[in-house]
């Protein structure tokens, strides 16, 4: 997963993408970079590992100067992470400066390199987005629209991706529109973004999404729009709305909160239960709490408090981090806990370790019955478009049965929302979303090799 952000036409579009960065912190923290040019043929970078507030200050800000900015933070998916693995990926070669910047994952990487490589193509990093930049690279079309148009017509899988191209700022989505990336106006300035939370922060005005498919030309002469490819299926990450954006962003044009405040009501409809209070494990569940409790009558407390000092638990990649993480980052609170039967309601079950750690953490407390409610179905498939999900053997759900499931985390009861509740919750018609996750039925082709190891079972 990553966030990316793009601007042209302000005078301050790195301080501006830089905020933009900030609002999608949690899209990656990983590390972080901007490219700026200033028209002239200038172009400058600044990046580095580490969250947004690590890598810039007032200083490096300053140096980035130009009209056009890229920004990116990463959340590595495909290719390690390592610093020459941080994005926007800058070349420059006989066309000019290529920048660019990707969310998403391609699932025909392999055979487009190897392709290039036995041509005597040397790539520098391990990232899919170095590929699109050699396919652009190489084009032989005249014109800038028909070079975009041939590199990513190549190209298989999940993109949403921004490019600089000189002084030509693109925006483009895949033809199944797997994730986000959305258009704003601040000051006759165009932005681009992966969520409209990044819009707000820098108070642009939301204009509308880029439809799948469809790649944007932004230059002196304003916005351009084309929609070269045939039509697809849409398959809009389902997962995007259960966990990852914002709840403040409307991405696919709808509103995350109010998605996630539906699929508690569902959940409570669902699979109701006697207790005494209902909490989310936060951040990510609270909204569906919100939803449950509202539907079954019973409070909503929070039992566990957050230490927002430190990042998202995942996000680092290590195994050694992720447990030390899970403990630092919430404490239950006795006094709410004690005696009580509680419901606790998280977003996704993914490894189910963290869970196991948390209830064993609120049955210390002296929660007297611990149940769980899960704001979507079981994960049972690994995600080849962005989301980093482990492989099928370390997703719990794939070998166990919720029984299982339930012993193994400790709970009293465990309750799952079912795929056609989470359906209905949508505020977007069921065809529209890819729930491959949950129903290991893939929008595209997967190559073989790579699909095959992450898809065994044992
Ligand atoms: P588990 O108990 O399965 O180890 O962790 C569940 C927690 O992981 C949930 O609170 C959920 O919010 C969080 N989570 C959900 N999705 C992701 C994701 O994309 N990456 C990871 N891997 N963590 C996530
Ligand atoms: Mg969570």
């Amino acid at each position: 997963m990553c966030g990316i952000f793009g601007i042209y036409g302000h005078k301050d579009a790195s301080r501006l993408t830089y905020l933009g960065l900030y609002a999608l912190q949690h899209r990656g923290e990983e590390s972080a970079g901007i490219v700026a040019a200033n028209g002239g043929g200038k172009v400058k970078s600044h990046n580095g590992m580490g969250l947004v507030s690590d890598v810039f200050n007032e200083k490096t800000i300053k140096s980035l100067h130009g009209n056009v900015a890229v920004g990116h933070v990463r959340y590595s998916t495909t290719g390690s992470s390592i610093s020459k693995n941080i994005q926007p990926f800058l070349v420059a070669h006989r066309k000019g400066h290529i920048a660019i910047a990707h969310n998403g994952n391609l699932v025909n990487t392999r055979q487009l390199r190897r392709g290039m490589e036995s041509k005597g193509s040397i790539f520098q990093t391990s990232m899919d987005s170095e590929l699109v930049v050699h396919l652009i690279a190489k084009s032989d079309k005249k014109d800038k629209e028909h070079v975009i148009i041939d590199a990513l017509s190549q190209l298989e899988g999940a993109y949403s991706i921004i490019l600089m191209l000189n002084n030509t700022l693109i925006g483009a989505r895949d033809p199944y529109g797997f994730r986000p990336l959305c258009i704003g106006k601040l000051d006759g300035a165009y932005v681009l973004a992966s969520e409209t939370c990044a819009l707000d922060l820098i108070q642009a005005k939301y204009v509308r999404d880029i439809e799948p498919g469809e790649i944007v030309f932004i230059d002196n002469k304003g916005l351009r729009s084309i929609k070269p490819f045939p039509p697809q299926t849409h398959a809009s990450c389902i997962f995007e709305y259960i966990y990852f954006s914002r709840p403040d962003s409307n991405i696919f044009e709808k509103n995350v909160y109010l998605t996630r405040k539906r699929l508690g009501k569902q959940l409570a409809k669902e699979h109701p239960v006697k207790a005494d209070l209902i909490m989310p494990i936060p951040d990510s569940g609270n909204y569906a709490a919100l939803g449950f409790a509202e539907a079954s009558n019973i409070p909503y407390e929070i039992g566990m408090i957050r230490n927002h000092y430190i990042g998202r638990t995942f996000i680092q990649p290590s195994q050694f981090i992720r447990d030390f993480k899970v403990k630092i980052k919430l404490n239950p609170i006795k006094d709410v806990l004690k005696g009580k039967r509680i419901v606790i309601i998280e977003d996704s079950i993914v490894r189910g370790t963290t869970s196991r750690i948390r209830v064993k953490t609120l049955r210390e407390a002296g929660a007297k019955e611990i149940h769980m409610r899960v704001s979507c179905p079981p994960l049972i498939s690994p995600c080849f478009y962005g989301i980093d999900f482990p492989t099928k053997k370390e997703l719990i759900a794939s070998n166990r049965t919720i029984e299982s499931i339930k012993d193994f985390i400790g709970l009293d009861s465990l309750k799952y929302l079912s795929l056609e509740g989470m359906l209905k919750s949508m505020l977007l018609p069921k065809e529209e979303f890819c729930t491959a996750c949950f129903t290991g039925n893939y929008p595209t082709k997967l190559s073989k090799k790579v699909s095959k190891k992450m898809l065994e079972k044992n």
